[in-house]
């Protein structure tokens, strides 16, 4: 890992300011992690930025002061590469009274799994328990729901720029499936994709059909 690891954020009057931004999986983090990054955040002057990625920003760091910040942390940058699995964002499940199932679990085995993996652009999961989707899971290129029946699984989502709901690829499966297919449609995604190309557009220049039978062919 680089550790000088750190995003330019501002240059003004000359003075370039840089953010971090630690890994912390699913959102879900410890009272000794909250308190490592308020020490940091005041030793170096930092501000603290809750991000929509369920992640916790550090800016208006100076750049000399990256890698001693990186070592006192203990901890990994959340995001290596903009090409990439950027995160996996995950909901309360099993913290919460709507949830149909605790999703924590397979949100988490596809953090360990494919977080940072290469892709042909950012991308983002979202995982949630129960057909809420809080989190905004259709806006995710590749979601994971639970419901009564069984799981559904989603592809396509963005928001931002160009956003484009997500089309449903399968539902009432079980987990495991779910866990499966999320690895089908990022391998198929990553070496058909052209450089560049988002999840969302990638399905709408192939046809969804097409995308379906690829993902779904061998299942
Ligand atoms: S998606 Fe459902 S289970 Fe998850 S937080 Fe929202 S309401 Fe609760």
């Amino acid at each position: 890992m680089d550790k000088h690891y750190g995003n330019l954020q501002k240059i003004r009057n000359g003075r370039r300011t840089f953010s971090i931004t630690p890994h912390i999986p699913g959102g879900f983090t410890t009272p000794e992690t909250l308190e490592k990054i308020a020490a940091v955040a005041r030793k170096y002057n930092g501000a603290i930025k809750i991000t929509s990625g369920q992640r916790i920003m550090i800016t208006n760091l100076k750049q000399e002061d990256l890698m001693t910040i990186w070592q006192e942390l203990g901890m990994e940058p959340a995001i290596k590469s903009p090409y990439s699995v950027k995160n996996v964002e995950m909901c309360p499940a099993g913290f919460c009274k709507r949830s149909k199932y605790n999703t924590i679990g397979i949100g988490m085995k596809i953090s360990r799994k494919f977080h940072g993996a290469e892709m042909p652009n950012r991308t983002k999961i979202g995982v949630s328990g129960c057909r809420g989707a809080c989190g905004s899971v259709y806006a995710k290129d590749v979601g994971v729901i639970a419901d009564v029946t069984g799981f559904i699984v989603t592809a396509g989502g963005s928001a931002g720029y160009f956003p484009r709901l997500a089309d449903i690829i399968a539902k009432d499966i079980t987990e495991q499936e779910a866990f499966e297919l999320v690895e089908r449609i990022l391998n198929f995604y990553k070496s058909t994709a052209e450089f560049g190309e988002k999840l969302g557009p990638f399905i709408d220049r192939i046809g969804l059909d097409n995308f379906k039978n690829a993902v779904l062919g061998a299942s």
